[in-house]
Formats: C-alpha cells, structure tokens, sequence
C-alpha cells in the first residue's frame, strides 16, 4: 500500500498529539519546559488565583497561564450595571500585568484548543505547552442543544449576558431602548448554574430600572425550577417592598424553545410568552475545553474532582476548579472558585514537593443586591466528608443575612473591590 503526500501529512497530523511525537503538523512549542511547571487555563476568578498562589507559595515552579482574552470582566455587580448604578464596566474589568509583574507568573493570550493527559501537554492557538501539573478553571458554557433556536445569532437578539462583557452591555442597551409599558422576560435555567441568587438579583436591578425610567413595564421570571433557588424570603421581602407588581414570578417555566422573529419563548411546547426584551439564561455545563479533554463525568456536564486536591477523577495531574467543578455543596460562584484555588495550589505545591497534602477547607459568601442601597448575603463554610468524599457544608455555617440591609451592601463592595485587587496584583 502507498501512501501519498497528502494524506500522510493528515495521518501524522492527527496522530502527533495522541502519540506525543514531534510529527509534521503538531503545532510547535510555544516555551520549552526547563524547569517544573504548572499550566493554569482560564484567567477569572479560579484561574488568576491558582496561579498566584502556587508562585507565591513556591517560586522555583513556573507558572503559565493561558487566557484567550487580554482582560476579564467579572460577572459579579454586572447586574448593577443593567440597573444603572455602574455607568460601564470598568470597575469590573481586570488585566494581567501585575501578576506577571509582581509574581513572575507567564501570562500567555490564546486560546487553548486541546490536551493530551497522557503527553501532559497543551495545544493552543499560539501552540503547545507542556506541564506537570494543569488546573482548569474555564467556567462555562451553555446546553444549547436543550433550547431549540437559541444560537449564536439568537444570542445577538435575546442576550444571556451570563458572561460579562459585550453581552452585558447589549442588555442594558436594549433596557434604555425598550418602549415603556414593555415587558422584560428573564429565563431561567434549572440549577445547578452559575451564581444560584443571580438571576433574583438581576430581576431585582432590571425591576429598579424599569421602576425609574420605564412606567408601566415589568419583569416576567419563567424559572425552570419549582421555586426560588436561593435566598428566598429575602428576594420576595425586597420584591414587596421595592416593586410591588412590577415582578411577575412564575415557577416550574422551563422554557425550551426561542423565537426572535416573534421576540418570544416557548415553555416545554405548552405556552408562549412574549417581551419587549428578552434574557435568556440558557442551561449550563463545564467550560467547552474540559469536554473537549475529557473531562466531564457521567453526567455529561460538569468535571468530577478529588475534592481535597481537585485533581480530575477522570485525568492525573489535571485539576478542576470554579464553576466546571463538581464541588459538592459549594456553590457555582466567584468566591468559591477563589476558596477552591487556594486549596488547590496548596495541595498542587505540596503534591510537586512530596509533602503531605492538607485538609480542604473553603469559604463562600455571596451578596445580592436588592435595591441601589440594600443588599443581602449567604454565607457557608466547607469541609470535606472523608467518609463520603464530598464537599458538605461545615455544619451551623450556612446562614442568610436576617434583612434587607445598607450595611451588606457596604460590605458587598468593599468584597468586590478585595477579590478583583487580589485577582490582579
Ligand atoms: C450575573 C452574575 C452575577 C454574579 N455574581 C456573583 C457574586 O456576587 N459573587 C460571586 O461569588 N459570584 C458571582 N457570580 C458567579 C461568578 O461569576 C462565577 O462563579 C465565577 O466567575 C467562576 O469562576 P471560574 O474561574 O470558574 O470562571 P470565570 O471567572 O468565568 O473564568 C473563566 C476564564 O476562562 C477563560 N477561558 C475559558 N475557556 C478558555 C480556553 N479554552 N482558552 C483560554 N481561556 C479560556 C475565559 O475567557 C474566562 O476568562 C455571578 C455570575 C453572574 C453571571
């Protein structure tokens, strides 16, 4: 048998990564490994902290980290800018040079298209790097395929704006062009999703808009769980008091099918809903790389981890935090992918020195706002059932704030402005 040129240029292609051999067609080495090394993917609130950490605890590691953006915005307050209490999102949004400048961690901009576990290695769009250990904090991506029509395209017209950024930014917009008496539809997915009181606090600033600029508009929640996932008395408190017939919740509305010809959604074929502006929070799964390395679980969304190390049950040396993680009872949000980096990098340190690993032991708070001035908090410590392996809340951690409160609000800032100068210097 012969072999022509061309197709063995595409056999040696595509064998090159599986085998790790230095084939035609691998892409070729972005930064030689000279000394031992952890690669970090994803530059949000997981990623910039693991990174951070592991050179802070141990400087002879090197640390990459691969972002494909040259900044990030945090979905954190984003909402207070679709409410109109941030006037662009420059609060919000964080670079990279200090990390590189102060801790002497690689900032590489690309995007990373595979790994290959068993060479340690990964492809990105600048070309490969090689680890010994990788942490992926990708956060996520949606389950289109659950929700008929809504694409890329449709996301152009009906925004999710669950990624921070020109989504944001194009919600707010169609916000300040809606014609008063319009109402606002926000769809929401059955949990677990990133942020669970999210939504409720979007509704809450959406209301808080509409309230001020746009007389006789309201919000219609079609949420696809059977109640308020998180917060509940306190959203529904803040909701009487603040807009009182202006938020129209309806639970168990799955909405499974879009039509941005008619701006309209569908609930499970059952029951059209129309709105002026519609914000589709489609369902989630783990970052679209973590499926791509085989990652995920049976589940066929999220990465199963070691939950003291969160190192991947399905790959050695790959470790998973933030919203791709199956976490246990720690919530899908920025403060728990901090928590978890922290953890991480301890136990990755220890790991590549031959020490003992330390217990898990992980922190969230998450703040809402409510109104311009009031905002509400859960709060919950973590701990790891050894029996069990899982992640389960320290017990008697886990409280909500007892009111609508100015104070909360003070200390929501002053944790935002902590966590994105930690995330950045
Ligand atoms: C509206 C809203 C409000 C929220 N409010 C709060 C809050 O008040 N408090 C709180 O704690 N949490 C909040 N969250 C949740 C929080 O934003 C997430 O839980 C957190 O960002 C998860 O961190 P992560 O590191 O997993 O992902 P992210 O922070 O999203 O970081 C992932 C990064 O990976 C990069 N990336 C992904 N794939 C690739 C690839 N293949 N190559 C290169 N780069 C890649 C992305 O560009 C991104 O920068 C909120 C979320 C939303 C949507």
């Amino acid at each position: 048998m012969t072999l022509d040129r061309r197709s063995f240029l595409k056999l040696a292609g595509a064998s090159a990564g599986a085998a790790g051999l230095p084939l035609i067609g691998r892409a070729a080495e972005l930064m030689p490994k000279t000394a031992k090394r952890v690669v970090v993917v994803g530059g949000g609130y997981g990623g910039t902290i693991a990174a951070k950490y592991v050179r802070m605890m141990d400087k002879s590691i090197e640390v990459v980290l691969i972002e494909r953006n040259d900044h990030f915005v945090s979905c954190p307050f984003s909402n207070l800018y679709l409410g109109g209490l941030l006037t662009d999102l420059n609060t919000l949004t964080i670079k990279y040079d200090k990390l590189a400048a102060n801790h002497g961690v690689k900032v590489v901009q690309a995007e990373v298209t595979g790994i290959d576990p068993a060479a340690k290695v990964v492809t990105t769009s600048k070309g490969t790097l090689s680890y010994d250990r990788l942490v992926l904090s990708p956060g996520i991506d949606f389950r289109l395929d659950e929700m008929k029509g809504y694409d890329a395209a449709a996301m152009e017209v009906m925004p999710h704006a669950w990624k921070a950024g020109p989504q944001t930014i194009l919600l707010r917009k169609q916000l300040e062009a809606m014609k008063p008496g319009g109402n606002v539809i926000i769809s929401i997915p059955l949990a677990p999703f990133r942020c669970p009181p999210g939504p409720y606090e979007r509704a809450s600033m959406v209301a808080m808009y509409l309230k001020q600029h746009k007389p006789g508009s309201k919000v219609i929640i079609l949420d696809a769980n059977p109640d308020i996932v998180s917060k509940k008395g306190l959203f529904l408190k803040g909701w009487k008091k603040h807009y009182d017939g202006l938020i129209d919740y309806r639970a168990a509305k799955k909405v499974t099918e879009v039509d941005t010809g008619k701006m309209a959604v569908m609930i499970e074929g059952l029951e059209e809903v129309q709105g002026a502006v519609i914000n589709i929070i489609p369902p989630q799964k783990a970052g679209h790389i973590a499926h791509v390395a085989g990652l995920v679980g049976a589940d066929k969304k999220w990465c199963p981890v070691n939950p003291t190390t969160f190192e991947s049950t399905l790959h050695k040396d790959i470790h998973v935090i933030g919203d791709s993680s199956i976490a246990g009872a720690m919530p899908k949000s920025g403060y728990s992918a901090n928590s978890e980096a922290k953890v991480c990098a301890t136990n990755i340190v220890a790991l590549m020195n031959g020490k003992e690993i330390t217990e898990m032991s992980a922190i969230n708070t998450c703040y809402s706002f409510l109104s311009a001035k009031e905002a509400v908090s859960v709060t919950g410590v973590y701990k790891v059932n050894a029996e069990k392996q899982a992640i389960e809340a320290a017990a008697g951690s886990v409280g909500v704030s007892p009111d609508l409160s100015e104070v909360e609000a003070i200390y929501a800032e002053s944790w935002l402005k902590n966590i994105l100068t930690e995330m950045s210097t």
